[in-house]
């Protein structure tokens, strides 16, 4: 495989391929273009074996969870194709010329969303597929009519490049304007593409410190420009006194699948557990056996985690409750902090923070009405976890009070593994995400990468097809106030 025509240092005409790519990508057909996004997921699949084997090299990820990354990437371009195709992500309305109208007479109106113009993703380090190069990003991005220039992240590059030129080739092959996806490497040059005012919109996954610098590039451009951030979560978990004394064993098995999957790089892990405390769940994980370790993303990684480590199991108000040999080793095995509640939310700036790797924190409460107390202390999360029983009282008010704090609220489940569907909500108020109200997971993530206009009084040979009495392409309306 060849990335001659993925990598270039010249931004300005990276940029400029972009711009026209974009102007002729947002105006083809919505066939044409599903077809380009299913052209590129069969590309990937012919490369699979090469791209796991990669994938594997640079990231120390095992095959299988590699494996289910890389057919969830290539479902979500399937899963655009078939959104693009359906055409209600246009949100296509027509209100005809009304004279009767009663705030007086109306104008012929018809608004539609376009692509917003191109893009740049920063793609992530810990999930080398799916959030990467070919990741829901891209994918939705190219979904919505944007061209997407691609910062890779220095943790897989040969992947990057690899998955780039696949890409490229399968999207020249289908017919797709050149330019529409370009992968750069390197943090100035990212930066130079961000402040280019042709770029329309920004996305990313990765650090609070990284996305935030980066949304206030964004911001302090001279044409500021939509940041779709994606930061850091704790993600915690409450388990009430009822389901503790139920389901203590299955609790305690469930929560440690979580936290140390992936060696716990995952944006989701739960990485605080609030439990009665005299609950038989710490005593269950007491017991854990966490002999095993695993090899980390990258160095930098590594030593993030361990520095974060370090300041928590060091903190006055915690204890070790169980742990592995090797801790902080290269491959280091999991650790588990026990804290009260009180503590948490009294330290809260040293001790609720993102630990990113096989790490999780116990906080023990001694009355459930502290979990509503410390549901409104918390900033934004991804995912808030309740372990209850439906009849349980605290339940409704617990509730309420994540609502206003998690993009995702989960009953009974743990909150690693993101499903890709229409529902799908994957965001959250800051610091999990620089904007709250979108998602960067599902279908809905299209919204993120496209633009509202409005054309008033046009006549039906200068409308977009979706707009026209008559389309061409079958989709929903809403025509006069009724879906059509
Ligand atoms: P990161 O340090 O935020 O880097 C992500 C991307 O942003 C990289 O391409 C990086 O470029 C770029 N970048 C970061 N800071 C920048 C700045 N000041 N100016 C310009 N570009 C900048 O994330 P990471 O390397 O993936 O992991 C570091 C930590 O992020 C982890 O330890 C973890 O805490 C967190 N993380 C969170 C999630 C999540 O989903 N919430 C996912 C992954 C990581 P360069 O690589 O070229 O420097």
């Amino acid at each position: 495989m060849s990335n001659q025509n993925t990598f270039s240092t010249d931004v300005d005409t990276i940029v400029g391929k972009a711009d026209a790519a974009y102007r002729a990508w947002s105006r083809a057909s919505r066939n044409e273009r599903a077809s380009v996004l299913r052209n590129v997921a069969d590309a990937l699949d012919s490369q699979k074996e090469a791209l796991i084997a990669t994938a594997q090299a640079e990231t120390n990820l095992a095959a299988a969870r590699l494996s289910g990354e890389f057919f969830r990437t290539t479902f979500q371009l399937r899963v655009f194709a078939d959104v693009i195709e359906e055409g209600s992500f246009l949100d296509a309305r027509i209100d005809h010329q009304d004279p009767d109208w009663p705030m007086g007479a109306r104008p012929d109106l018809r608004r539609t969303n376009q692509g917003v113009g191109p893009v740049i993703v920063y793609a992530a380090s810990n999930f080398p597929f799916a959030f990467s190069v070919a990741g829901g990003d891209t994918a939705s991005a190219l979904a919505a009519g944007a061209s997407v220039i691609l910062k890779a992240h220095a943790g897989h590059p040969e992947l990057s490049r690899q998955t780039a030129a696949v890409i490229v080739q399968a999207l020249a092959e289908a017919g797709a304007p050149e330019g529409l996806f370009t992968l750069i490497e390197g943090r100035e040059e990212g930066l130079q593409v961000l402040r280019d005012p042709r770029i329309k919109a920004g996305s990313f996954t990765g650090s609070i410190p990284g996305g935030r610098a980066l949304f206030d590039v964004a911001n302090s451009r001279d044409e500021p420009i939509p940041f779709f951030g994606e930061l850091g979560s704790i993600n915690p978990s409450f388990v009430t006194q009822a389901a503790s004394g139920i389901r203590a064993v299955e609790i305690a098995d469930g929560f440690r699948a979580s936290f140390t999957g992936s060696s716990g790089q995952i944006c989701t892990k739960p990485g605080v557990l609030l439990v009665p405390r005299d609950s038989q769940i710490i005593e269950e994980l007491r017991e854990s056996d966490f002999t095993d370790g695993q090899q980390m993303l990258n160095d930098r990684i590594h030593s993030g985690y361990t520095e974060v480590l370090n300041e928590l199991s060091t903190h006055p108000a915690v204890t070790v409750l169980a742990q592995g040999s090797d801790p902080l080793g290269n491959a280091p095995s999991p650790t588990l902090l026990m804290t009260s509640l009180d503590s948490l939310i009294e330290s809260r700036d040293e001790l609720f923070k993102e630990c990113f790797g096989p790490t999780a924190l116990i906080g023990a409460y001694s009355n459930e009405h502290e979990l509503v107390r410390f549901a409104e202390a918390i900033d934004g999360q991804l995912t808030a976890t309740v372990l209850g029983e439906e009849q349980d009282s605290i339940v409704p008010e617990l509730v309420d009070a994540l609502r206003e704090k998690a993009g995702r609220i989960l009953w009974n489940q743990w909150p690693t593994g993101v499903s890709v569907t229409d529902a799908q909500q994957h965001g959250g108020p800051y610091p999990a995400t620089t904007a709250p109200s979108t998602t960067s997971v599902g279908t809905a993530a299209i919204y993120r990468f496209q633009r509202p206009v409005a054309f008033q009084g046009f006549p039906q040979g200068l409308l977009p097809d979706e707009l026209v009495d008559t389309p061409h392409q079958d989709l929903t309306r809403r025509v006069n106030g009724k879906l059509a």
